[in-house]
């Protein structure tokens, strides 16, 4: 008999998490961009790789039981007792937060390993602009066809892209679930990385949160600073100091300008000059919708589309839109998608 086609429409955590737990069928993923990994994305710097989106994540039972059944636990990299600040807008204190795990050579060590073991053929470059329902001339049989993918009839369909995206491939299979869908707001954050000749001068921490609207703090661009050599120490063997802003800004800013709030917001927040410190390298990395705003109404938005959704035979969705952001979340979802797409 032949095998269900399923497709699955993103490659980001969601996608190639549920990719890789669909069983007994063939699948096939796409991914809009020229890379998997979505949101998590580890490019090269000189010293080596380094995330330019997620950085870390929460190690819970599940997530921990998750990576070593993918073979790689033993490239967990623990954290440094370096503590996490809240900066008031005036002085830094000492806060609480759960400890985080990585990877040590960047979260595209758990992306390419899901992608390898899913056994999916995975399309990239694969921009699909919409989702038909059809019907197989010959056997009559019922499903859906990808307007960008393959000349293919797929019995079921996941989609594992943000919200937005969601919303403009349902229109044509069910209006009202895509209308729902685009209620879900996102908010953009842009990444600035980068990495000082020295870190001498920096405040011995891991991380800086900016509080929210703190007196004091207004014309600071970022949200939080983490010092990646100082929280993690297979960064801090590499030369120089590591560096990651976080930016509630305008994505669409003129990267000098983006670059050059990082680092007035640097000197402002912790005294560190780092155009003196010399900086040796930079990436900046713009990330339209990063997450969905966690508002009420948001959340109650997510929920409402997701309902309609799991009423649309044969397509389901995942992602961090429906599960919450955090990389945990995202694959439990994701998974728990998986086992729901029926392949007998
Ligand atoms: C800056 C930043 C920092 C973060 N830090 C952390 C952290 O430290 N810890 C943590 O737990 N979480 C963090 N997160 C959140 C976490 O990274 C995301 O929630 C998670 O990676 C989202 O995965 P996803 O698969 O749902 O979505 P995405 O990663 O957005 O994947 C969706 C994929 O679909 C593709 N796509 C879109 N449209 C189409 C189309 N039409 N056709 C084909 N493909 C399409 C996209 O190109 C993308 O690859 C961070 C997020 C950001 C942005």
């Amino acid at each position: 008999m032949a095998k269900t086609n399923i497709a699955v429409i993103g490659a980001g955590l969601a996608g190639l998490t549920a990719a890789k737990h669909i069983r007994g069928a063939s699948v096939d993923v796409y991914e809009a961009t020229d890379r998997i990994g979505g949101k998590l994305h580890t490019v090269a710097f000189e010293g080596g790789p380094t995330d330019i989106g997620a950085e870390s994540f929460i190690p819970t039972d599940v997530t921990r039981a998750f990576v070593e059944k993918l073979g790689l636990t033993g490239s967990l990299v623990e954290p440094s007792d370096a503590p996490t600040m809240l900066w008031d807008g005036k002085e830094l204190s000492l806060i609480d937060v759960p400890r985080t795990t990585t990877f040590r050579h960047g979260l595209q060590e758990l992306t390419e390993k899901l992608a390898e073991e899913s056994g999916a053929d995975i399309y990239i470059d694969a921009f699909i602009s919409g989702i038909t329902r059809a019907t197989d001339k010959e056997s009559g049989k019922e499903g859906f066809r990808l307007k960008g993918g393959e000349d293919k009839l797929y019995d079921h369909v996941v989609l594992a892209v943000p919200a937005p995206t969601a919303a403009l491939l349902l229109k044509q299979v069910d209006a009202d679930a895509a209308q729902a869908l685009a209620k879900v707001k996102l908010a953009n954050r842009v990444v600035v990385g980068m990495r000082f000749a020295t870190g001498e001068g920096l405040p011995e921490a891991a991380e800086i949160r900016i509080a929210d609207g703190a007196d004091g703090a207004q014309g600071v661009h970022t949200e939080s600073f983490v010092f990646s050599s100082q929280r993690w120490p297979h960064l801090a063997q590499r030369a120089g100091a590591l560096v990651r802003a976080t930016l509630n800004a305008e994505a669409h800013a003129d990267e000098d300008d983006l670059v050059d709030w990082a680092l007035d917001d640097l000197t402002k927040v912790t005294g560190f000059d780092g155009r003196a410190a010399g900086l040796e390298e930079i990436y900046v990395q713009r990330w339209f919708g990063a997450f969905p705003e966690a508002t009420d109404a948001n959340k109650a938005a997510a929920t409402e589309a997701d309902e309609m959704i799991a009423q649309i035979p044969g397509i389901s969705a995942t992602g961090a839109w429906v599960s919450g952001p955090g990389i945990p979340n995202v694959i439990a979802h994701a998974r728990a998608t998986a086992d729901e797409v029926p392949t007998a």
